[in-house]
């Protein structure tokens, strides 16, 4: 986004000759471009000062200015503590989410339970949320589209016996993880407060997530050292960062509060949620991509064994219907594509123009679905089979157009050949040498 914009900008406009001028110019533009990202001022003086003092410190050059950089925001974003997801020594883990109405609570607990399943791990969900009816339906719908159990108990209003009861239900099944979700107020009030500390006693979580919505601004760090204060949090979670232009609260946010920022939101998918690792994201910010997160997120959704099998089915050349659904079912299951383009080194700038493309929801996907459904079992397996009259039979049996069949199973081919070709010996070499 655009905070990635300010960190690649000024760095391109960077022409050192080793004088404290270009020193200046350099920081000047950083400056001007951090705080136009929403930056808090504060944060952006201190970190100029760092920069340049680094800097010289070094001896000025373009070099010595990229890792002073490198240095400050990595001091700037790792305020100590744990990064990621922490396992407690004993399961279950239980996480309190917190945070105003409409901040993302519910749907960050869904979010966190498939992040925490696709990793492998037994996930309760605790519908502590009874001061809106809504709430806990929306928590069935959630939990069962990702698959994850939810407890709720219709029998109370009481949020500390809703607790109680899951607790003593997750010990008697063995869960790895339970995720309490807790009511939020439009504005922090002492009911609000006090009900909490109830359940945090009744919870005794191992950490408290405090959700942040990153479209309120600086407003989002004022309620999280609120939050800190009286409750106590653990870490925060910054939601609906795709939503915002902007984008500079998530470099203040952790110094600010002092407590670590551990996941950002990227959407309204249950997939749509990054852990945040300040590394990573340093290397991001500074237009270097992050390759890792990238091999993490395409590890975590691809099976190692059906990625051997399919490689080999591609080298035979025996790619078939049945595999590219596969494939797309996998794809979405990464997430927004504007995500994945981020983590792309040089390819930072690109993912806010791909940010609208809904792989999951786009007509292509639902027209080849659509196509693939009305052949036969044989047909699938063996895209060669298809002649002129079966084409025209799937055609009327799905509702399409024989044109859009035909381009269909052409791509497909096209498809086909492609991978062949890149999954052989040298086909690294020849994918980086079309990219440039
Ligand atoms: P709660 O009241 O704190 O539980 O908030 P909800 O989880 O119900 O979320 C409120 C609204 O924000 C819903 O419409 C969500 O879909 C939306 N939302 C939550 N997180 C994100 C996010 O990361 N990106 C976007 N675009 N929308 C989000
Ligand atoms: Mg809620």
């Amino acid at each position: 986004g655009t905070l990635t914009d300010s960190f690649t900008n000024a760095i391109k406009k960077i022409r050192f000759h080793d004088d404290a001028k270009a020193l200046s110019k350099a920081l000047t533009e950083l400056k001007k471009n951090l705080l136009k990202a929403d930056v808090n001022h504060k944060v952006v003086k201190e970190l100029i000062q760092q920069v340049e003092l680094k800097t010289k410190a070094a001896g000025i050059g373009k070099d010595q200015f990229l890792n002073a950089l490198r240095e400050t925001l990595n001091e700037l974003l790792d305020v100590g503590g744990n990064k990621g997801f922490v396992f407690a020594p004993n399961p279950p883990t239980v996480i309190l989410m917190t945070g105003l109405q409409g901040s993302g609570k519910t749907t960050t607990t869904g979010k966190l339970a498939t992040y925490l399943k696709n990793k492998g791990k037994k996930v309760l969900i605790v519908a502590a949320d009874l001061q809106r009816l809504a709430a806990v339906e929306q928590l069935r719908q959630i939990t069962q589209q990702i698959e994850v159990e939810l407890y709720e108990d219709e029998a109370t209003k009481n949020p500390v016996d809703v607790v109680k009861s899951a607790l003593e239900y997750a010990n008697s099944k063995i869960f790895d993880v339970v995720l309490i979700d807790t009511a939020g107020r439009l504005a922090i009030d002492d009911e609000l407060m006090q009900e909490l500390e109830n359940v945090k006693k009744a919870a005794n979580p191992d950490e408290i997530f405090y959700v942040a919505d990153s479209l309120t601004g600086q407003d989002a760090v004022r309620t999280a050292t609120t939050f800190k204060e009286k409750i106590g949090i653990d870490g925060v979670i910054l939601s609906k960062y795709d939503g915002d232009a902007k984008g500079g609260v998530a470099l203040g946010l952790s110094s600010q509060v002092q407590v670590p920022l551990r996941f950002i939101g990227l959407g309204e998918k249950m997939e749509d949620l990054e852990v945040f690792l300040p590394e990573r994201i340093v290397n991001r910010l500074m237009g270097f991509g992050d390759v890792e997160g990238l091999a993490e997120k395409v590890t975590n959704v691809i099976d190692e064994k059906q990625a051997k099998k399919l490689t080999k089915k591609i080298q035979k050349g025996k790619f078939n219907f049945n595999d590219f659904l596969e494939q797309m079912e996998q794809m979405k299951k990464m997430g927004s594509m504007s995500s994945i383009m981020g983590m792309i080194p040089g390819m930072g700038n690109m993912s806010k123009a791909i940010k609208d493309f809904d792989f999951e929801n786009s007509g292509e996907l639902k027209n080849i679905k659509a196509m693939v459904s009305s052949m036969t079992p044989k047909e699938r397996e063996d895209p060669d089979l298809l002649n002129n009259s079966r084409k025209q039979r799937i055609a009327k049996g799905c509702g399409l157009d024989i044109v859009d069949i035909n381009r269909m199973i052409k791509q497909f081919k096209n498809a086909g050949k492609m991978a062949k070709k890149f999954s052989g010996k040298n086909g690294m070499k020849q994918l980086q040498s079309m990219m440039g």
